[in-house]
């Protein structure tokens, strides 16, 4: 009897306990909403940077010049000497990598680093709670800008011409060497392997850029989960849900074919929860700075739950359900182009995608039909469907101008509904850049269609012998719209 009344109590602050405890949040509860993660980009967005192909020099500043909190450490230097850094913040038993640029020419996700950072030294303005959970429990260490000559030379490669994502068992380059010092030194428990894929991916068969495709690489061949890799697949999840939230449907799943001497795959294989992310394509974003901003909420969000250790709560089932990346996207897609062979009449679809070459320290673009045929199964960024119409050869104009400067929007409006598709210059200084919607020749009288594959599409389309739309170097111009594009053009 005398133990009955301790046991009847005990019993009862059980059962109070257990009422409070179920009565706590759940653990799906979010780590922060959305409009919170938003709000934080708006706040800490870098604002010196809104194009994509910025330079080393431009940008080293906001590496090494940090408020007190970044330990920032010169970790070596690149091929052409320049120095490669990694910067770290934080005291927590959780260490967690992020390395960006391995790729010189994929930069969307270095500009949301350098957002993070603005954000990770904030202070005053509510987002004290944040910040500080990340930095009691992470470590954080982020190396920007692994391959800076190629990000210079706005190439893939680096300066010897290896793929340093090919480099991390052989480590013949420097950089990869930086990169497999700075993990043995550091054994992060989770890595973020941050890059841009083309803008062509979709999620699946679908007509959706895959603006975010995201991957657990594998550590063998028989792509196997262990416990390092579901932990990757768990932070996706999450991520994944984040991104539905604010452009639903653009996610994708990056093939996870294992590639022996990638560094992904080997950070996985060494025993660092790795995960991928590339940037891809969203429409009308040429520079990626939506794509960015989704790097900085994804980003911060994953940091998040990992100092949480909220991604425990997700299936590996909503990982494997990510639709796999497909390439079904081109720039423009004209569906049902009527063509005309031997007296006989034969209908098309045309698909063009634009190639970027490296000019005056910018860029211009050339539009080439990537494939005709029946191309039911891509879809454009932007489409046209050209049933009815007609197609038209475009005249050059005879008379020329002194330069391009002499050749406004207008004008050359103007031209292009008079039927003519170029206009000559008789000076261009070392064949200047332009955004006009018409071809500008240096030389030359003529402006071949290129309806063909691997030709560059000039031509207008009539309906009922009024030209309605001019494709000018593979770009698609409508004749009754007076809204100035920039087209990315170069004096040919
Ligand atoms: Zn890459």
């Amino acid at each position: 009897m005398k133990r009955l009344i301790p046991s009847i109590f005990l019993a009862t602050v059980f059962g109070i306990f257990f009422i409070l405890v179920s009565c706590q949040p759940k653990s799906s509860t979010p780590v922060a909403e959305v409009a919170e993660l938003e709000k934080a980009y708006d706040l800490y967005k870098e604002q010196s940077i809104d194009h994509r192909r910025f330079k080393y020099n431009d940008v080293i500043h906001l590496v090494t010049k940090r408020k007190q909190g970044f330990l920032v450490e010169e970790i070596g230097r690149s091929v052409e000497g320049k120095s490669i850094y990694q910067m770290t913040l934080g005291q927590g038993p959780t260490k967690v990598l992020l390395w960006s640029q391995m790729h010189g020419n994929e930069s969307t996700a270095t500009m949301a680093l350098f957002d993070l950072f603005n954000f990770l030294e904030g202070e005053n303005d509510g987002f004290e709670p944040i910040r500080e959970k990340l930095l009691e429990r992470l470590t954080l260490r982020f190396i920007p800008m692994v391959n800076p000559d190629g990000m210079d030379q706005w190439i893939r490669r680096n300066s010897l011409d290896i793929d340093l994502n090919r480099d991390a068992i052989a480590l013949a380059s420097p950089e990869a060497v930086i990169l497999k010092n700075a993990r043995d030194f550091f054994s992060p428990d989770f890595g973020f392997n941050l890059h841009d894929q083309q803008i062509y991916y979709t999620a699946g068969e679908t007509s959706t850029p895959a603006t975010i495709s995201v991957l657990a690489p594998a550590y063998n061949y028989e792509t196997e989960v262990n416990d390092i890799r579901k932990r990757a697949m768990q932070v996706i999840v999450g991520m994944n849900k984040v991104i539905q939230q604010i452009a639903p449907g653009h996610v994708g799943k990056y093939d996870d074919a294992f590639e022996p001497r990638a560094f992904g795959d080997n950070f996985q294989k060494w025993g660092t929860s790795t995960i991928l992310i590339e940037s891809g394509g969203y429409p009308n974003d040429p520079e990626k700075q939506e794509i960015r901003r989704l790097n900085f909420i994804i980003m911060l969000h994953a940091l998040l739950e990992i100092a949480e250790v909220q991604y425990t709560q997700y299936s590996l089932d909503d990982y494997y359900s990510i639709p796999d990346n497909s390439i079904r996207l081109m720039d423009l897609v004209v569906r049902n182009i009527s063509q005309s062979k031997e007296q006989h009449a034969y209908e098309i679809d045309l698909g063009i995608r634009r190639r970027e070459s490296d000019a005056h320290g910018s860029f211009f673009v050339s539009g080439v039909v990537d494939d005709l045929g029946d191309l039911s199964i891509f879809y454009g960024f932007e489409e046209l469907d050209a049933k009815g119409l007609e197609v038209v050869e475009g005249k050059v104009y005879e008379t020329p101008f002194a330069n391009v400067r002499e050749i406004t929007w207008d004008k050359a409006m103007g031209l292009l509904r008079e039927g003519y598709l170029g206009a000559k210059v008789q000076e261009a200084v070392d064949r200047e850049l332009h955004s006009l919607p018409l071809i500008v020749l240096k030389n030359g009288n003529s402006i071949s269609m290129g309806i063909r594959t691997g030709g560059n599409p000039n031509f207008f389309l009539a309906q009922g012998g009024n030209l309605r739309y001019a494709i000018v170097n593979g770009y698609l111009i409508d004749l009754n719209d007076n809204s100035p594009q920039k087209l990315m053009q170069r004096v040919q």
